[in-house]
């Protein structure tokens, strides 16, 4: 089964009236392509009905697939559909209702009277139960309690499954179900004209491009109790979230259930795993502000250009980071490879010790070696052996108790020998020495093996070499490692506008300055720059070098939101695999990744700027991940602001900067163009996303180039 790129999820009323406070009304929740929006309050079932239409249509027009989800049952206990339609399958009791159910556009409804038609076909008092006056419609009682004989069971199996305490039977006082799905089937009988639409669990939806389905708001009640603003909005919003976020494989293994009749709750039984990834929704509460409700509106005007739209969620940094981090795993193959020269490579393997370090005790100075329980306190004399041992040059032979021997620094420390006095605590004439004691035992030398045993873990796997880890290797006997292959990046520039750096007088000519900077941080992380040059403007010849590339990994810039020209995102769109991220970052914002025949893409903004930050905030940990090398956050330092600044909550800020006497000073431009101030600074300062009041010399966070592996 295709995963689904837009969930939306419905929190259905059968309230009557239009309700125009937002707690009372009909709550969706909508996650496309990853993007969570803001959930819309609707104040009646005919808006929303309408709504649901119109977005599952456009939806299924853009070759989006969709999943529509209602908080009410889709089915009855088992044998109801057939005592009222003649045949047990559920979609057609969705029409027969549909055929009887009334609901005026200001909500107004007979639902009380097609109940009581119904009560009216089984014998004894009920199923239905509940209503508003206990003297009107006395085919309907009061009580639950007061229902006899009707022979229905009082729940289906998903709901003693599942634990749900509601009954579809109950049509008045909390929860209404059963009033709900009267007044809910009617409207999913309507949306099953809609091309391509399958209802789960009743229909085979592996192929369908639109599907409904049931859920239950309970499963993840841990994840909305306590939680601010409307209850109803943060069940839809984060039930959403929680269905966009699973993997395929879960939800097809969720949607397997065998449920001809009475119908089944999405994720029953799995309520820990959706309530763990409703927990991460995004707060539905947080900006921007409440989605706008004219669409043909003119925004409102703003000196901004990284204003909110309304009703777009934005995904908070930390957010994305954590999504790549989780998503992405190595891709790149093995190797072995001589040590010597594996500078930046990444080890595929734990490289372990062949031989201890040191191999064998030896002396720690230039000095005199002899028996420590010859001496004593006070002054010392010894007289020395002939010959000397020296590094690669041992003594041969013992020294005898009660006499010294000349030794260097690095020497095995000869037999007879377990202290050495520094030699300018010596006296000597040749022939003897003179030192005060006490010498401590064991004094100036090393044990073999004090510093790294044979056989030890000298550095883990997914490390990357350094220059010291070389000589680590080598002492201790390492002279090939098993690393990962380098990363081939595939580095794109796209745009008609671009140009070869050069003197073309056109100034709608563009130079290409991405392409440069791209190449050289792939190789400045470690690993293999591919240029695949400059793509214009054009689907088919994007298309084209997207399929050449033979690279692990491609890094386009430009092309990367959802405008006309914009073809990265576009073609990622096409293969279903497009995230277009609207990262809640300045500078940066859109980010397209994707997979492009089983490769991933990076598609990061045009703007110099832009390209750079979202490269290394985001490119630089992902690589690595796919390099073998982990997840790489940069280093940061607290320092004094060398500035003064005032941000609104909304969006992460990188400010070019560098350290200047010890207080982080900013580039003069936040301007988005200026590539100057980029070359100019020596790192960021990170902002927080929330809102932040900066007086010179309050601490901020500083993020040094050199921390990015720069
Ligand atoms: P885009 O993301 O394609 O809408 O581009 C945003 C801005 O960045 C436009 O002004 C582009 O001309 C500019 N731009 C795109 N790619 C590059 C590049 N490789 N070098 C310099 N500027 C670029
Ligand atoms: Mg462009």
């Amino acid at each position: 089964m295709r995963g689904f790129d837009t969930i939306l999820v419905v929190d259905w009323s059968a309230a009557e009236g239009v309700r125009r406070a937002e707690r009372d009304s009909i709550w969706i929740g909508a996650v496309r392509d990853g993007m969570a929006e803001k959930p819309r309050p609707m104040p009646t079932r005919r808006e929303a009905e309408t709504w649901l239409a119109d977005r599952i249509g456009s939806e299924i027009a853009a070759g989006r697939r969709v999943m529509a989800a209602f908080d009410f049952p889709f089915g009855y206990p088992a044998g109801f559909a057939e005592a009222v339609t003649g045949a047990s399958d559920p979609l057609r009791l969705w029409d027969w209702l549909a055929e009887r159910i009334e609901d005026d556009a200001r909500g107004r409804n007979n639902r009380f009277e097609v109940a009581a038609d119904l009560n009216r076909l089984f014998p004894g008092t009920g199923p239905f139960w509940g209503k508003p006056h206990r003297d009107r419609f006395p085919d309907i009682p009061y009580h639950g309690r007061s229902r006899d004989g009707h022979g229905m069971a009082e729940k289906r199996a998903c709901e003693v499954a599942s634990g749900a305490s509601s009954s579809v039977w109950q049509l008045f006082f909390n929860p209404t179900v059963g009033s709900q799905a009267l007044m809910g089937l009617p409207m999913l009988s309507r949306l099953r004209r809609i091309e391509g639409l399958a209802v789960w669990p009743f229909e085979p939806v592996d192929d369908a491009p639109a599907v409904l389905a049931e859920i239950w708001p309970g499963l993840i009640e841990q994840a909305v109790r306590g939680r601010e603003g409307i209850r109803d909005m943060q069940q839809v919003a984060r039930l959403a979230w929680a269905f966009s976020r699973l993997s395929t494989a879960e939800l097809t293994d969720m949607m397997d259930v065998d449920a001809p009749e009475e119908g089944w709750i999405l994720g029953a039984g799995h309520g820990p795993r959706l309530t763990e990834l409703a927990m991460t929704a995004p707060d539905p509460m947080a900006d921007p502000p409440p989605a706008a409700r004219a669409p043909l509106e003119p925004p409102p005007l703003s000196n901004d250009c990284f204003a909110l739209p309304p009703g777009v969620h934005w995904t908070p940094v930390d957010e994305a980071l954590d999504l790549l981090r989780a998503r992405l795993s190595p891709v790149a193959g093995r190797e072995t490879v001589p040590a010597v020269g594996a500078d930046g490579r990444i080890l595929a393997a734990d490289a372990v010790a062949r031989r201890a370090n040191p191999p064998g005790a030896n002396s720690a100075v230039d000095g005199y070696g002899f028996a420590h329980e010859a001496t004593g306190a006070g002054p010392q004399h010894l007289p020395l052996i002939a010959g000397r041992a020296a590094a690669g040059a041992p003594l041969a032979g013992a020294v005898p108790r009660g006499q010294a021997v000349r030794i260097l620094t690095g020497a095995l420390i000869p037999e007879g020998v377990d202290t050495v006095v520094l030699e300018e605590d010596t006296r000597t004439d040749g022939t003897a020495i003179a030192f005060n004691g006490p010498v401590k035992r064991g004094a100036n030398t090393r044990r073999a093996g004090e510093d790294v045993d044979a056989g030890a873990v000298l550095l883990p796997a997914g490390h990357a070499l350094r220059p010291a880890d070389l000589a680590l290797l080598a002492a201790t006997g390492v002279a090939e490692v098993e690393v990962f292959r380098r990363l081939r990046v595939g580095v794109l520039s796209t745009g008609d506008e671009l140009g070869a750096p050069g003197v073309d007088p056109d100034p709608a000519v563009t130079y290409d300055a991405n392409r440069p900077m791209l190449l050289a941080l792939a190789a400045r992380w470690g690993h293999e720059p591919v240029d695949l040059g400059h793509c214009a403007d054009d689907r088919d010849a994007l298309r084209a070098v997207l399929d050449g590339a033979g690279t692990d990994v491609i890094v386009t810039s430009g092309g990367a939101s959802a405008g006309d020209e914009d073809h990265v995102s576009a073609l990622l769109g096409e293969t279903g695999s497009l995230a277009a991220w609207r990262i809640a970052l300045k500078p940066g914002r859109p980010l397209a990744l994707g997979i492009w025949k089983g490769r991933p893409v990076f598609g990061v903004p045009g703007n110099p700027v832009a390209a750079f930050t979202c490269a290394l905030i985001f490119a630089r940990p992902a690589l690595s991940l796919l390099a073998g090398g982990g997840w790489r956050a940069p280093l940061a330092m607290t320092v004094p602001a060398g500035f003064a600044k005032r941000k609104k909550a909304g969006r992460r800020e990188f400010l070019r900067a560098r350290l200047r006497d010890g207080r982080a000073e900013v580039f003069a431009s936040e301007g988005s163009g200026r590539i100057s101030g980029l070359a100019w600074a020596e790192g960021f300062v990170e902002l927080p996303d929330g809102p932040a009041e900066i007086a010179p010399g309050d601490p901020v966070r500083f993020l040094p180039y050199a921390g990015f592996g720069l």
